[in-house]
């Protein structure tokens, strides 16, 4: 199965923006990383769009 999520934590600076905004809560931050439910997304970039330093990449099933 191809990961749809993928985050550059070189860029990510834990604003946890992409959080709130997911529609299917699939997103979780913990203190060193975001981590996404690959069974709950749905792949909507959504937070790929709200991110402000373009860490995330989202990539359609
Ligand atoms: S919105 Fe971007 S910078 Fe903010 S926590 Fe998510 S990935 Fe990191
Ligand atoms: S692509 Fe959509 S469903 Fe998947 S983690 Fe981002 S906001 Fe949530």
């Amino acid at each position: 199965m191809v990961q749809k999520f993928s985050l550059d934590s070189s860029k990510c600076i834990y604003c946890a923006g992409c959080v709130s905004v997911c529609p299917v809560l699939a997103l979780t931050l913990n203190e060193t990383k975001i981590l996404c439910d690959e069974g709950k997304c749905i792949a909507c970039g959504t937070c790929e769009k709200g991110c402000p330093v373009a860490a995330i990449k989202i990539t359609k099933p």
